[in-house]
């Protein structure tokens, strides 16, 4: 009586890694979103978050004209100057 065990199959091999690498650090780096000019220093406050993906006019100007954040879409909250030193 020969038993032929073809079944090796064990243990999936779905690896779920959860890689979010979504924000690169090279983004931070990059010019204003909408100018494309001045560097990202103006950051977008929305209720416990914000975004920095504008420079300082550009953020001031979007806050001025109730434009949302281009962000997410929120309503700005306050528009505040980043200094990296
Ligand atoms: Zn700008
Ligand atoms: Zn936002």
């Amino acid at each position: 009586m020969r038993d032929q065990q073809l079944s090796v199959g064990e243990g999936d091999s779905q690896e779920s890694l959860d890689m979010d690498v979504e924000v690169k650090p090279e983004a931070l780096l990059e010019p204003c979103k909408l100018c494309r000019v001045r560097p990202r220093n103006g950051n977008i406050i929305h209720g416990r978050t914000a975004h920095l993906l504008t420079c300082f006019n550009c953020a001031k100007r979007l806050h001025k004209f109730h434009a949302p954040c281009p962000g997410c879409g929120k309503i700005i909250q306050k528009v505040i100057k980043i200094y990296v030193v």
